[in-house]
């Protein structure tokens, strides 16, 4: 790191007039936030975030009494117009997320490109995410993947699973509990016996990492439904399936 990055801790981040901070807060434990993202959150002028009464427990902890705007995917093109005005007259604005990185698979993308076509300057503060550490503990190449949100739950659903079945890299999904069970069918039978990682609830209290064949997982949450937040993790196409094909 260059002598000019650094910052002592606990140092006021000085903001930037008309800029949207992208930040990225926990996915679950609250001590996994960055100081530069404590330093931010007090120092803007507006807080755009997904559920401000989830937030609110987090600017609890830090002592974060910066004001918010609630910003979510059912009123995402309302709330997107009066946020950029507030940018354009001056004000820094941070962009929080329920959880981890406001963008992937959540509403912050939609704020993020508004903001980079009306001009609007964007920093990112980095932070945690939910994929990241499910493909570091998944056991399965990391030097190559890819990332494929979460399936579509009907339309389309097939289209995407045949489209992983040639699919070389690691492949990492969000999914929810209620869909699991159906989602590791569908990767089974468009892509053969593959291994895989369930990553349970990171950072959790029941935090938890199922690893193994598809069929044998399969069989491990029919006999014992999983709850909570998951990252499925995916092997990619072997070269020897490849040759069989
Ligand atoms: N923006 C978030 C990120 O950076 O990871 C993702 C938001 S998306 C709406 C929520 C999904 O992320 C969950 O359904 C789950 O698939 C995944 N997720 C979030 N927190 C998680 C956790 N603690 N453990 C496992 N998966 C998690």
């Amino acid at each position: 790191m260059a002598e000019t990055d650094k910052a002592p801790p606990n140092s006021a981040a000085k903001v930037e007039r008309a800029t949207l901070y992208v930040v990225s807060t926990p996915i679950g434990n609250l001590r996994d936030i960055t100081l530069r993202a404590i330093d931010v959150l007090s120092a803007v002028d507006l807080v755009a975030a997904e559920d401000t009464r989830h937030s609110r427990k987090l600017f609890g902890e830090y002592g974060v009494r910066t004001p918010m705007i609630s910003f979510h995917d059912f009123n995402k093109e309302r709330q997107a117009p009066k946020i950029i005005k507030e940018l354009q007259s001056g004000k820094a604005v941070a962009l929080i997320s329920d959880a981890g990185t406001p963008g992937i698979s959540d509403p912050g993308f939609y704020l993020i490109r508004e903001a980079i076509r009306t001009g609007i300057r964007v920093q990112a503060i980095p932070g945690p995410t939910a994929l990241i550490p499910a493909l570091i503990l998944s056991g399965l190449p990391v030097h190559r993947f890819v990332f494929e949100g979460f399936p579509p739950p009907k339309k389309g659903r097939r289209r995407f699973f045949e489209a992983l079945a040639g699919e070389e890299r690691t492949i990492i999904l969000y999914e929810s509990p209620h869909r699991l069970q159906r989602t590791l069918a569908d990767l089974l039978s468009a892509c053969g016996d593959r291994n895989v990682a369930i990553a349970r609830e990171l950072t959790k209290k029941f935090e938890e990492i199922l690893r193994g064949r598809l069929s044998e997982l399969i069989k491990s949450v029919e006999s014992r439904p999983l709850k909570g937040e998951i990252v499925l993790v995916v092997e990619g196409k072997q070269k020897k399936d490849k040759e069989k094909a």
